[in-house]
């Protein structure tokens, strides 16, 4: 049975630093079929459209500046239990409380510069892969 899916991005730091290639490999070896995937760059408003949720964070206008510094990787991910069984890959949003092993604690520069992103539920990974994937290239 085809699993469920869940939606990615590879951060600007961890693009910066090489590490697109190791989280990949991270993602399959842990059983996520890459479903579709794009190396694009955001500008400052299409990231201020993406975290637009966090719009009255105190984060927010940083968040924004560093989502769009720099090349980013956007992924869906296919598997049974994606959203959780992801979020427990890449450990928590401070890597400095992520666990051994993952993917935060192994590549995260910081709780902003946090190496990777992943859907918080089923219906955010719908919307967000739409966000950046026409139809066509999520089928
Ligand atoms: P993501 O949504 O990117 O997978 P998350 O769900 O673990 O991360 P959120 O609370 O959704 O965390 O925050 C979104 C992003 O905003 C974080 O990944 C991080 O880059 C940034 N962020 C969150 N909290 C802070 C903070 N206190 N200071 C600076 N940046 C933050
Ligand atoms: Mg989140």
């Amino acid at each position: 049975m085809a699993g469920n899916r869940t939606f990615s991005m590879i951060k600007p730091d961890a693009v910066a630093e090489g590490n697109i290639g190791a989280i990949l490999k991270m993602m399959e070896e842990a059983g996520f079929r890459i479903v579709a995937m794009k190396k694009t760059q955001l500008s400052k408003a299409t990231a201020g459209k993406f975290y637009e949720v966090h719009k009255e964070r105190p984060f927010y206008n940083d968040l924004t500046d560093y989502m769009s510094s720099g090349p980013i990787v956007a992924l869906i991910l296919e598997k049974d239990n994606a959203v959780a069984d992801f979020r427990k890959l890449i450990g928590a949003t401070n890597p400095a409380d992520a666990e051994e092993g993952t993917i935060r604690k192994l590549y995260a520069k910081s709780i902003e510069a946090n190496a990777v992103h992943g859907s918080d539920a089923d219906e955010t990974a719908q919307q967000e892969g739409s966000f950046f994937f026409a139809e066509t290239e999520r089928s």
